[in-house]
């Protein structure tokens, strides 16, 4: 069992350079730290990231830290009784890294890996969902695609092949975007995306050559404004019927198998119609659902997704996150673990969301903080292979 002493906070950057928390737990055992991500489709349901703010968190912890002493750990749902101190006191941040750190010190002393921790049986690899070119609010370039991720979805024998192959791609999608994109200057976006100043058909048009499952995170609430969604590149605005009808065309024409938040967070009737047209492909919400129960339990009673977004943080307690993904599997909706925009060299994503039984795992392609839960993730399958 896991004694804990005390608990530490500290500031750190994230790979955006803002900042974010990173926790240390003193325990029995010796000393484990972790640290949370930082998002900006952030969805107006999600919990706060930190209470009022990340320095506040800091000293909240800081002072409760004798609180937590003489805590023990033996199981993953032990963390209830953390939950039960700090609940209410900090924010979601806070907590996913401060249960993380726990998690990290109850593996070394049961000698198990984080995922073994987990006890939902599954012991498939999720699939890599990558990031290739973005858009939205991850690019900062004055023209860019209005949705905000260009996914590619391979599904070869094992991870490591899958990375390989989604590295590969992303190298040859630089060398066409620089034929076809007069103005491309070799730049990648918050999550080392390529940026490009070309519009989502054009960028489609590129992207259906590769022959590789192809996806897209629309991130629609972002540029959704007074009931319409407002595309910048070319100018133009849709309701949600027009909405409905022009992503239809673009699942046809380009055969996109993923399709993340199509539509404001708020309209989960028009998410309904998009399934009930396209019952094969998957529907998926992001900042629809929020990794929150509530709102899962609305979107299956409505039949507005088949898939959901688990992003750790954007619940912050792993006793909640459970409990989403009990529910979305009870309801054979599947599960998509994913990164966030603003990243750390934080792993344990690939833990849980092996732990968990996901079916795929979002997590970018390139770059130290993206491939470190990848690399992760391929350790774990080789591991039992
Ligand atoms: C997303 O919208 O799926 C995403 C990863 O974005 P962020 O981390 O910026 O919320
Ligand atoms: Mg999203």
């Amino acid at each position: 069992m896991v004694v804990i002493k005390g608990v530490a906070a500290k500031s750190i950057l994230d790979s955006r350079k803002d900042k974010t928390i990173l926790i240390t737990v003193k325990t029995s055992i010796g000393n484990f730290s972790a640290s949370s991500p930082n998002g900006k489709s952030t969805g107006k349901h999600a919990v706060k990231i930190y209470k009022k703010n990340l320095e506040e968190d800091i000293k909240t912890i800081k002072k409760f830290s004798d609180y937590f002493s003489k805590e023990i750990i033996d199981e993953f749902d032990d963390l209830r009784r953390i939950e039960d101190i700090v609940d209410g006191h900090v924010g979601a941040n806070t907590l996913f890294a401060l249960e993380s750190a726990i998690l990290k010190a109850t593996a070394k002393e049961q000698k198990k890996q984080i995922w073994e921790l987990i006890n939902l049986k599954s012991r498939k690899t999720p699939r890599l969902v990558g990031n290739c070119i973005g858009g939205g609010k991850h690019s900062n370039s004055r023209k860019k695609p209005d949705f905000q991720e260009f996914l590619i979805i391979p599904n070869l024998k094992s991870t490591k092949e899958s990375f390989e192959k989604s590295k590969e791609v992303k190298k040859d999608i630089k060398e066409i975007l620089k034929r076809v994109d007069k103005n491309f200057e070799n730049k990648k976006n918050d999550e080392d995306a390529w940026m490009t100043l070309l519009n989502e058909k054009e960028i489609l048009d590129i992207l259906k050559k590769i022959k590789l499952p192809l996806g897209v995170d629309i991130a629609s609430s972002s540029f959704y404004k007074r009931n319409k969604y407002n595309y910048e590149n070319p100018l133009l605005k849709r309701d949600s019927k027009e909405q409905l009808g022009y992503l239809s065309n673009l699942i046809n024409n380009y055969n996109l198998f993923y399709i993340e938040d199509p539509f404001n967070e708020e309209d989960f009737e028009s998410f309904s119609k998009l399934l009930k047209k396209f019952p094969n492909k998957l529907i998926v919400g992001d900042d629809l659902t929020v990794t929150n129960t509530k709102r899962l339990e609305k979107a299956i009673k409505m039949k507005s997704i088949n898939a959901i977004i688990v992003k750790p943080n954007q619940v912050g307690s792993l006793i909640e996150m459970k409990r989403v993904c009990e529910l979305a599997k009870k309801n054979n909706i599947k599960i998509v673990f994913s990164h966030r925009s603003g990243e750390t060299e934080e792993n344990i994503l690939a833990d849980l969301a092996f732990g968990f039984g996901a079916d795929f795992i979002k997590c970018g392609i390139t770059s130290k903080v993206r491939e470190i839960k990848i690399r992760r993730l391929i350790e774990i399958e080789e591991s039992l292979t």
